[in-house]
């Protein structure tokens, strides 16, 4: 049996053929960024596709957070998750903004609206929480508190292009909700990202903000960052969509196997899919607990050698690292639950070009590895 390397995840990538005769239009047209024919058409498409008002596509999704914060004048305190990938708090550091961290849900391991209130204070001004592996968050609880305590709400949704709740787009809740397309996301465009909010009034102000403050050749009117996507992401990006369906069809039967031949190892706990969702399968993380018989970091090392390498998403948790550790909210005793969750994840590889026989070589190491 091959016992070839095996990733977390694998970039999914269009036939080059197809991408060829983008390239050329781009070539030709000589636009090769500051919102040139691609990038509106992209812009245009994704709209369509994701079922969203207004999108600002960027050259990355840490561009894009930092530049959402600065579009709706967020200052002082921002309530945030600790369990997450470090650019959601490290968007807030470069507002000079104090991340505030809030404790995750035990079941899906999103920001717990149950433990907002308590960590509002008068220089609280806002809420970042993350879609964490595309699971929607409690939108409807973070809505209540936003409304009452006047807070706007920025959605870390890197993980969740194509993410429905209730029907509808997950990227319509909040005030904004950002994209990454960087590559080892569901939908790539090698690196790229993106800003969702509601009116065209708030876009136009985002686009200005990713091109220096310029709004007119002469007039800066604010510190804005340079963050605008080339014309080759966005006709990269274009051609992806068209095989997006197909991708996260296919993840889905990944998904579908792991959760049918995991189902009997006992110790091996996978995440429920969060009720009247539909999922983009972007990650499979699985909670390695006491009962599977050796740890999380001892299966992850055995894979290892194995050739599996299987992530620890997220581990360790923002406020663990240096820039943060010192913060009040940052404690362990804060966040018992993110801090356990840290310790028991692991998430197994998962990407469309996974062929059976790879998904069962993991399976087969884990089942042979337990008690
Ligand atoms: C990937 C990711 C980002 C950063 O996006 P980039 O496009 O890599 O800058 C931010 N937040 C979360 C939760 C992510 O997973």
């Amino acid at each position: 049996m091959s016992d070839k390397p095996l990733y977390v995840t694998e970039p999914h990538l269009p036939p080059l053929e197809e991408f060829l005769p983008s390239l050329r239009e781009v070539w030709d047209s000589k636009f090769l960024t500051n919102g040139g024919p691609m990038h509106q058409k992209f812009e245009r498409a994704l709209c369509e596709y994701l079922g969203v008002e207004q999108i600002a596509l960027f050259s990355n999704g840490t561009l894009a957070l930092l530049t959402a914060l600065q579009a709706l004048r967020i200052t002082g305190e921002v309530i945030t998750t600790p369990y997450s990938f470090v650019a959601t708090a490290h968007s807030l550091l470069w507002n000079g903004i104090k991340p505030v961290f809030v404790d995750v849900d035990p079941v899906n391991l999103n920001l717990d609206p149950a433990k907002i209130e308590a960590a509002i204070t008068p220089q609280t001004t806002a809420i970042m929480p993350v879609h964490c592996y595309g699971h929607p968050c409690d939108v409807a609880a973070i809505e209540k508190i936003a409304d009452r305590y006047n807070l706007k709400v920025i959605y870390d949704a890197a993980h969740s292009f194509g993410v429905e709740s209730d029907g509808q787009s997950v990227l319509n809740f909040g005030d904004m909700s950002v994209l990454s397309f960087h590559a080892t996301k569901v939908f790539n465009t090698f690196e790229g990202g993106a800003i969702v909010c509601k009116d065209a009034k708030t876009k136009l102000r985002i686009d200005q903000l990713k091109n220096f403050g310029f709004v007119d050749e002469t007039t800066v009117v604010a510190p804005g960052i340079n963050g605008k996507m080339s014309e080759f992401n966005a006709a990269l990006g274009l051609v992806q969509l068209q095989h997006i369906g197909e991708a996260l069809r296919r993840r889905g039967e990944i998904d579908a196997r792991y959760r049918a031949l995991l189902a009997d190892i006992p110790g091996i706990e996978c995440l429920p899919p969060s009720p009247g969702s539909k999922h983009n399968y972007s990650y499979f993380p699985v909670l390695v607990k006491p009962e599977y018989g050796i740890t999380r970091d001892e299966l992850y090392a055995a894979m290892r050698t194995k050739n599996i390498y299987a992530r620890r998403y997220f581990y360790p948790l923002i406020s663990s690292f240096p820039m943060y550790r010192a913060l009040p909210s940052a404690a362990a005793a804060n966040l018992p639950v993110a801090h356990h969750a840290a310790e028991q994840v692991l998430c197994l590889p998962i990407f469309p070009s996974l062929t059976e026989s790879d998904q069962q070589r993991v399976i087969d190491v884990i089942r042979s590895l337990g008690r």
